[in-house]
């Protein structure tokens, strides 16, 4: 069965900031925004930068 979620997120071009619907596969990969071309990096993980894994504990 192809129950694939689909992921979407912002262009970064403050011009553009149109709402790219990519594959849930295309995590960690690069998609070019259709309406401004910008190469656009599909986050790993759900809005969870790396550096909010590290502890604080310093
Ligand atoms: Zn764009």
């Amino acid at each position: 069965m192809s129950n694939e979620k689909m992921l979407r997120i912002m262009c970064p071009n403050l011009a553009c900031q149109r709402i790219l619907t990519v594959p849930d596969h295309a995590r960690g990969k690069l998609v070019r925004c259709r309406s401004c071309s910008m190469t656009v990096r599909i986050p790993a993980k759900s809005a969870v930068p790396d550096d909010a894994k590290k502890d604080s504990a310093a």
